[in-house]
């Protein structure tokens, strides 16, 4: 495969794990064949985003630009992509490639393959350079990894479904949640709210874990029928052993024992938050019980259409705070705070005028 031309775009970018994000250039492919290539309108703030460019995992390679929520229109397409054509909407999520070939690739778990090449952190096969996400004009990616919009809902507001939408959307609906269940989601930010939309959606009876009280009002406004302050003991008690599902968002170091114990016998507890530190789980909070622990990582690209179309049938979008390009670094700050409602969205016109 011979190298394809490269092009100039702007972007935000993280230097090292310390400084401040800042405008650079850098450089996307020309489409190949089975490119579609996105002018980037708006792109979500994930929690993800700021674990990267700050290295808390370990694995960024600088400059790193993050952005993972991506929605924009199409201005040009290979000469093999069927599915898009030029002023098409069009959102790309957590992920760029994968071999479509190999077994998690074949059931529609791309996210699972050996080969997947995240939208940010991973390597561009035909650049031979680190992908780089969506704080930036454009993105060029294989049509197999774009995704149709709803022509009915708020763009920007749709943009944070690409990944705390499916991230949320895929576990709730492989543990069957529903009518009849009560269930958990822990942590109202990005990815918790899209939890607290979905799971009522799906007709369970939805109970938020938050630390903070001053989010109360919101969570019973986003849908939930309960809200817990999980700093007090005793409102924690009264829920003990009596949940069948609880999807663990929370982005910083917790202690996850204090809420196996609201699980009910048989109950589930799933994690998709990744804080930088690792758990310590009390085998007794799992033994009592017959309780589970396990993990969820965005979804496939099949499910992620799914949920797009649910989204456009039932109204759903996200709660977002528009900012600009240069307000990411404040966005991160209050992040840290917990002080989001309920995603930060970059404007990405803004990059384009400046
Ligand atoms: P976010 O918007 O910053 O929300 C995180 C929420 O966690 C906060 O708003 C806060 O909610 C709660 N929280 C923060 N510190 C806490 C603490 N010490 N104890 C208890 N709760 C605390 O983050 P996000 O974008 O939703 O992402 C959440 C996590 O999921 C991140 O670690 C991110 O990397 C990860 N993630 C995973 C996947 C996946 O595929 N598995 C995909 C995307 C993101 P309250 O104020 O309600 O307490
Ligand atoms: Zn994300």
């Amino acid at each position: 495969m011979s190298k394809p031309r490269a092009y100039s775009v702007k972007a935000y970018s993280a230097t090292d794990a310390k400084s401040p994000l800042a405008q650079t250039t850098i450089q996307r492919r020309e489409p190949t064949d089975r490119d579609v290539q996105i002018e980037i309108l708006f792109c979500g703030v994930c929690h993800s985003d700021l674990h990267f460019a700050r290295n808390e995992w370990h694995f960024t390679q600088y400059p790193a630009v993050p952005g993972h929520e991506i929605v924009g229109r199409v201005t040009k397409v290979g000469a093999a992509v069927t599915k898009f054509k030029p002023g098409d909407l069009a959102g790309v999520g957590c992920l760029v490639d994968a071999d479509l070939s190999c077994p998690q690739c074949k059931k529609g778990f791309e996210q699972f393959s050996p080969t997947m090449v995240g939208t940010y952190g991973g390597t561009d096969k035909h650049l031979g350079a680190p992908t780089l996400g969506g704080y930036s004009e454009a993105i060029v990616v294989d049509e197999h990894f774009v995704l149709r919009i709803p022509q009915n809902l708020n763009l920007a507001a749709v943009a944070p479904l690409l990944c705390a939408g499916i991230t949320t959307y895929s576990p709730l609906r492989h543990w069957k949640v529903g009518p009849g269940k009560k269930v958990g989601i822990v942590g109202l930010g990005g990815l918790g709210h899209m939890g607290v939309k979905f799971a009522r959606a799906f007709g369970a009876h939805v109970v938020v874990l938050t630390t903070s009280e001053s989010k109360k009002a919101d969570a019973l406004r986003l849908g939930a029928h309960e809200v817990i302050v999980s700093t007090h003991a005793a409102e924690m008690a009264k829920h003990a052993g009596t949940f069948d599902f609880i999807l663990d968002c929370v982005s910083a170091e917790h202690d996850v024992n204090a809420y196996l114990g609201l699980l009910a016998v048989d109950g589930n507890l799933t994690l998709v938050g990744l804080p930088e530190k690792p758990l310590l789980i009390a085998p007794f909070a799992l033994v009592m019980g017959r309780k589970s622990l396990s993990g969820s990582l965005i979804g496939g690209i099949a499910e992620t259409q799914e949920m797009l179309d649910f989204c456009g049938q039932h109204g759903i979008t996200c709660d977002i705070e528009l900012i600009r390009m240069d307000q990411i670094n404040e966005a991160y700050d209050r992040l840290l705070k917990s002080d989001v409602k309920y995603r930060f969205v970059i404007d990405l016109s803004s990059l384009k005028s400046s």
